[in-house]
């Protein structure tokens, strides 16, 4: 979705998680498919607006809505947005749309073992936790409340085996998150920040390459692959 950001590379296993998620996703709830959000910039790298994170092409938005059953026109893809799950107190999920599929796609998510952790907006979380879910610390721990994230889940990967420089997050805690980390979320004061997905990155602004690591130069200096030459142009780093 929204192919006009360009946000649609990834590294290969994130990829190969995306091919195997989707039928599994789809199995789980029903939905036709999957909708694919923001992903990583071609050769990553910091965004010019819109996350901090998405940078090493092992996150990736995923819509909290199933794919329709026929092929999204390049329009569609730019205009069609995804339900909020979230009620307008920031407090509740919105019964409306919240159910089974949901709380299926998310579980399948975090079930998969190259999974690190699911963002999920703290009313989410806060919904699973009231559920009988509660008793699965396996998967919960993994699902993480966060800022936003009320109409997508944000899934990010472990780092791959073959990448030493990564660097792993740290651990989640253990238990299922059903604690006082999650009703930390419902401050007054953090639900009434409104962070807008398009406000510029102040950490993308005036970066160069020497202000990142020194892999990242072999990223930038490869030849394109061939028939990616056209779409590989990425804005925000000289
Ligand atoms: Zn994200």
């Amino acid at each position: 979705m929204r192919i006009s950001r360009n946000r649609h590379w990834g590294h290969p296993e994130l990829v190969q998680f995306l091919e195997r998620f989707a039928p599994l996703a789809s199995q789980a709830t029903g939905w036709k498919g999957i909708l694919i959000g923001d992903m990583a910039q071609p050769r990553g790298g910091p965004l010019p607006f819109g996350h901090k994170s998405h940078q090493i092409g092992l996150d990736v938005d995923i819509w909290f809505m199933p794919m329709p059953d026929r092929v999204l026109s390049a329009k569609e893809r730019e205009d069609i947005s995804a339900p909020n799950l979230v009620a307008a107190d920031g407090k509740h999920i919105n019964d409306k749309i919240w159910g089974s599929a949901a709380i299926a796609f998310i579980r399948t998510a975090a079930e998969q073992p190259e999974v690190e952790r699911v963002l999920v907006n703290a009313a989410i979380k806060k919904e699973l936790c009231r559920g009988k879910s509660t008793k699965d610390q396996s998967w919960m721990s993994k699902v993480r409340p966060w800022y936003g994230h009320a109409d997508h889940i944000h899934v990010r990967l472990k780092c791959p085996t073959d990448s030493p420089d990564c660097r792993t997050q740290p651990a989640v805690p253990a238990g299922n998150g059903c604690d006082k980390s999650l009703t930390h979320w419902f401050a007054d004061w953090i639900l009434r920040l409104k962070i807008p997905d398009a406000s510029p990155s102040p950490s993308a602004k005036g970066l160069t390459l020497k202000d990142l690591p020194s892999a990242c130069a072999a990223v930038l200096n490869a030849p394109a692959s061939p028939g990616n030459a056209a779409t590989d142009e990425r804005p925000g780093l000289r």
